[in-house]
């Protein structure tokens, strides 16, 4: 695996802008670039692991509680009725940054849209 920084590391270290709204020691989280809905958001572990197996239980349990803080005020700040929250574990699951991330994308009745 290669030693360069992740974008999502990058990003977290303040080298490509992103509209961060969430940050803790750990965790970050800041809007997708191209959002599947208006507020997708993307929850990341600061140091970056490539699957979710890799990821020290600690960490998982601060990635988690920011998932679980954040969707509701997501849903609330864009008006959405529900949302998709899901990881893509490996790139044959569709994962394009090798830096674990959950998807938090807002829904909205009748949007009839597929995470
Ligand atoms: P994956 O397919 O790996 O689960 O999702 C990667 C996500 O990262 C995609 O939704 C993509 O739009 C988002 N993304 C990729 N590069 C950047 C970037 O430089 N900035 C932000 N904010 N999102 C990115």
């Amino acid at each position: 695996m290669s030693d360069d920084p992740t974008i999502f590391e990058q990003i977290v270290a303040g080298d490509i802008p992103a509209r961060i709204v969430y940050e803790t020691d750990t965790v970050a989280a800041f809007l997708d670039a191209n959002p599947l809905a208006p507020g997708h958001t993307l929850v990341v572990p600061k140091e970056a692991y490539e699957r979710l197996d890799e990821l020290p239980e600690d960490v998982a349990a601060d990635v988690w509680a920011a998932v679980q803080e954040l969707t509701p005020r997501i849903e609330s700040a864009v008006d959405a009725d529900a949302s998709n929250v899901g990881v893509n574990n490996g790139s044959a699951a569709g994962q394009e940054v090798p830096h674990v991330h959950v998807h938090i994308v807002p829904r909205f009745e009748g949007d009839g849209g597929r995470p």
